[in-house]
């Protein structure tokens, strides 16, 4: 059986865990590491956000081990805490400027951001998906992350398609249709490897899955720091503090 889990964000430093009868869970996410954990009861009252908090919905397929959910948990809690740090982003900016963008076909005419004056050109879709996102969260309307397993006896560690997401520009207002559709290979997913550094990495790995999903692209097997996806990923395993 599959778990449904929710990743709620705190962006006012609390740490809440909520356990419910039906093994589901929503956990607020503090956004400084370093805060203390406390509770907040109206959150065990009713499932409603605070004010500044966001949720992320996450769904964990059938075929995982304990170990390897435990993982993919503690992976997307920093990807809850990360993805929207605004630092991460312009660190990615500050690297690529106004290049290595490498859309899926149809992303860019689908997305309506070329009639957007807010945005510049295709460089620019990121930032604007990543702002549809995080306003979805805070609504808990963000989309959900679903992470499948595959196993594969190869290098692959994971596989995300291509533009099964998209931020609509509507002008003023704004759309978001799909999900997120990630899967890892658990040939290579060291559940065991109890380290923070293995975390950050596979948050890194599945948030690069999620920037395809989003549409972005780089040449194949090309990893390097010519294109947006890869750097954004670099960015976020460094916290906002990668350097080439
Ligand atoms: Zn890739």
């Amino acid at each position: 059986m599959s778990v449904l889990r929710a990743l709620v964000v705190s962006f006012n430093h609390t740490l809440i865990k909520k356990i419910d009868e039906n093994y589901e869970q929503s956990i607020i996410i503090p956004v400084n590491y370093n805060s203390n954990q406390s509770f907040s009861p109206s959150l065990f009252d009713d499932n409603q956000l605070l004010p500044g908090q966001s949720r992320i919905d996450y769904k964990i397929h059938q075929g995982f081990t304990l170990n390897e959910e435990i993982l993919i948990k503690n992976a997307l809690e920093i990807i809850a805490n990360r993805l929207f740090k605004p630092e991460i982003l312009q660190n990615m900016y500050n690297i690529c400027g106004t290049s290595g963008e490498l859309l899926g076909a149809r992303v860019w005419s689908r997305s309506q951001l070329g009639n957007d004056k807010n945005y510049h050109g295709m460089y620019d879709l990121l930032r604007f998906q990543l702002m549809c996102l995080k306003i979805k969260s805070e609504n808990d309307q963000c989309p959900t992350i679903h992470i499948y397993p595959m196993y594969e006896k190869n290098e692959t560690q994971a596989e995300g398609t291509v533009g099964c997401i998209s931020c609509i520009s509507h002008g003023s207002t704004f759309s978001i249709e799909g999900n997120f559709q990630v899967k890892l290979n658990r040939y290579n997913l060291d559940a065991l490897n109890k380290n923070v550094e293995n975390l950050v990495y596979w948050a890194g790995t599945i948030v690069h899955e999620m920037l395809h999903n989003l549409g972005h692209k780089h040449k194949n097997n090309d990893y390097s720091n010519q294109w947006q996806i890869n750097i954004f990923e670099n960015c976020f395993i460094y916290n906002g503090n990668y350097s080439i």
